[in-house]
């Protein structure tokens, strides 16, 4: 993996802190430079959610099998009994098209990452104004049950405590104001083109 090892940019934060929104922002502005890296994932698909478009949706035993073959950069069990990993074979699928994969990853899976791989990775944190407001827009999604919504609040608490393991903090205050910023450090990072 190393020799021909390219740029990646990494956007972590707790669930529900916006990265999803501002990777859809870099991806749409930079279609030529730039591609999301499509994890394997065990959960099931969400609403519109398509296989091979949003997550390569598989099995456990699918998954891992493909742990012990080594097929992946990280993985993690982000809830439980839910697995979500990155697979080498996308990073290399984005490399060949001559962009930079995005990954929109947990908190763990970014810093085991930049653990492995030190070099040539961007990786943005984005944190949310607080606690409650994270609370506010995970409730407004309407796709999380209670359980699950309290779940990714505790976690939310405790990832916030990573944020200095990461390149640059983006606090999504205000959407467009955090694009912007994202924008300009993913610019400084792959140049302006
Ligand atoms: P969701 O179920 O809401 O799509 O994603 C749950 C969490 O898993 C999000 O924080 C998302 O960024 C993270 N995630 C998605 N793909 C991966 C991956 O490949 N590796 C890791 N470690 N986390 C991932």
């Amino acid at each position: 993996m190393s020799a021909d090892f390219g740029k990646i940019i990494i956007l972590t934060a707790p669930s529900g802190a916006g990265k999803t929104s501002i990777t859809r922002y870099l991806l749409n502005k930079y279609p030529d430079r730039l591609a999301f890296s499509i994890s394997a994932a065990t959960r099931p698909p969400r609403g519109n959610e398509k296989d091979g478009v949003d997550y390569h949706f598989m099995s456990v035993a699918e998954f891992q099998d493909r742990i012990h073959k080594n097929e992946f950069m990280e993985w993690e069990m982000v809830y439980e009994g839910k697995y979500y990993g990155t697979l080498k074979s996308e990073m290399r699928r984005i490399w060949n098209e001559g962009k930079t994969p995005v990954l929109d990853i947990d908190v763990k899976g970014a810093i085991h990452i930049q653990q492995q791989y030190p070099e040539n990775i961007l990786s943005l944190f984005i944190e949310p104004p607080s606690i409650e407001e994270l609370q506010r827009r995970l409730t407004g999604r309407g796709t999380e049950s209670p359980e699950s919504l309290q779940a990714r609040v505790n976690k939310a608490a405790y990832e916030l405590s990573f944020k200095e393991h990461f390149h640059k903090e983006i606090i999504n205050e205000n959407l467009e104001q955090a694009c912007k910023d994202a924008e300009e450090a993913v610019l400084g990072f792959i140049g302006e083109g």
